[in-house]
């Protein structure tokens, strides 16, 4: 396979350390809110790396963290007046119910920052035994300098960097807020403020930084070098350099041989972000689609190429999406009324072509994950199936046909099941009509909806506030 690796910036072979094994670390979510559909796209685009590089037979470590303990999480602690750790779990368990949505697979091992603290720990005194960190008041800096190939990632010069700083080094100094030896020193320990988290440490009670957290944790679930590690392209700098500093400083040994980045999700051709107030999370989306149009949706674009949100490039993924459903669906259907004769010599060369677009799904797949390619070759598949197969085929032709497609829509993580359940809107308008028909006396109506509803599993009670309604 080729990937893309920002490191180099050119497409390589992709080569693992051990044979048959890779090792993914990929940058998780801080979890102080809901997701929006940008947070979704690594997580959707990754996780089909990982189906790829399963479906080719590889043993793959995915780990994947969350980051517990922020500023983000600490600040709204405050105004919720909750202890930090009630946000962060109350959203962990959100963030792990969109990803289900989403059927993106759960890491081999999810690590929290909060939970890896004394590992973290050990990295800064060796980081300080290696001349590559200092404390000072109880904040402990990486120095940059220290590290002369700074910058290789994002392919940033370090006098550059320190020129274009100039003025805020010097408004740091005059107003004595930062000690730092160097402006590009970044943060490994930060000392307690009242009401926030901390841990104890050599260096007095604090927490850890944000970029110290990916070094320690992908050290501890993959090892000192990943294969591949990814993320968002806006980690690029600083956090993914910062990644770089500290695990080559301390350990030694390259950190990652491959580095992927998404591209970002825009609306009206701007970056989609919490700060912008211009996002959807996932939940609104959910309301309105169901989430596996979503995914198709970011896998019918290049991971790497921007892609531009609207309600329009939704429903044309979700008619697309349709197409490959609803040609599940006929084959379902001819399957069970096919007869169990034999194939013939031409359905059995219609069977030998099944495989035509399985190569060309994987060779798009093997040119830098090119999903988009990859679901033309669906389509074409699809085509051939409609043509070549009717509920007159030989069962052996039809359970071909449908394993195939079934086959590739897996490695995108597209279920081909049709899911029959009801969306939350669909549920609410059922409700709303049962209420205008009782107030109408149309009681036969009323106890219609509340059946029909109960049929599939929801559950209605009348309170004094309205209608509540759960899922059973
Ligand atoms: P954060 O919680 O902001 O650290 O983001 C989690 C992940 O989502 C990171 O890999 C970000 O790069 C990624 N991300 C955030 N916003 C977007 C966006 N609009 N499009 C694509 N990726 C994004
Ligand atoms: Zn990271």
């Amino acid at each position: 396979m080729k990937i893309y690796n920002t490191l180099t910036r050119t497409k390589q072979d992709f080569v693992p350390i051990n044979e048959g094994k890779v090792g993914i670390y990929v940058c998780g979510p801080t979890v102080y809110d809901y997701i929006h559909i940008g947070n979704a796209r690594p997580m959707i685009v990754f996780d089909t790396l990982r189906r790829y590089l399963l479906y080719k037979g590889y043993d793959v470590n995915y780990v994947s963290n969350f980051t517990d303990v922020d500023d983000k999480i600490i600040k709204r602690a405050l105004e919720e007046g909750v202890p930090a750790s009630e946000i962060s779990e109350r959203f962990i368990k959100e963030v792990k119910k969109d990803m289900k949505d989403l059927n993106v697979m759960e890491a081999t091992t999810h690590p929290k920052a909060t939970e890896e603290i004394p590992d973290m720990i050990d990295m800064i005194k060796v980081l300080i035994e290696k001349d590559h960190a200092y404390e000072v008041n109880g904040t402990v800096y990486f120095r940059t300098r220290s590290f002369p190939e700074y910058g290789k990632l994002s392919k940033k010069n370090i006098d550059d960097l320190e020129a274009g700083h100039r003025d805020e080094k010097h408004a740091l100094k005059v107003d004595g807020a930062d000690e730092k030896e160097d402006f590009l020193d970044f943060v490994l320990w930060k000392p307690k403020k009242e009401g926030e988290p901390s841990w104890p440490s050599p260096w007095g009670d604090g927490r850890p930084g944000w970029h110290l957290e990916c070094s320690v944790m992908s050290k501890k679930y993959i090892g000192d070098i990943i294969d591949i590690h990814a993320g968002g392209e806006d980690l690029i700098f600083p956090h993914h350099e910062n990644e770089i500093a500290q695990s080559e400083a301390a350990n030694e040994v390259e950190f990652a041989r491959y580095w992927m980045h998404n591209g970002f999700l825009r609306i009206d051709g701007e970056k989609m972000s919490k700060s912008l107030g211009n996002f959807f999370t996932i939940r609104e989306i959910g309301e309105k689609y169901p989430l596996q149009i979503i995914r198709f949706f970011i896998l019918s674009a290049h991971y790497r190429s921007p892609l531009n949100f609207s309600d329009q490039l939704v429903e044309s993924a979700k008619a697309s999406l349709e197409r490959i459903l609803t040609a599940v669906s006929k084959l379902e259907d001819a399957l069970q009324s096919a007869k169990g004769r034999a194939s013939t010599d031409d359905e059995k060369k219609i069977i030998e072509g099944l495989c035509d677009f399985e190569k060309k799904f994987d060779d798009a797949m093997e040119d830098d994950l090119n999903t988009a390619d990859a679901i033309s070759a669906v389509f074409e598949l699809v085509k051939y199936t409609n043509s070549n197969i009717t509920s007159d085929s030989s069962k052996e032709l039809i359970k071909a046909g449908l394993d195939q497609i079934r086959k590739l829509c897996d490695v995108l993580g597209i279920i081909t099941e049709l899911k029959k359940e009801k969306l939350d809107s669909e549920i609410e308008a059922l409700i709303e009509e049962r209420q205008a028909a009782r107030k109408a006396k149309n009681f036969a109506r009323a106890d219609e909806i509340r059946d029909q509803l109960a049929a599939e599993g929801i559950i209605l009670e009348d309170t004094r506030e309205g209608v509540k309604w759960k899922r059973a």
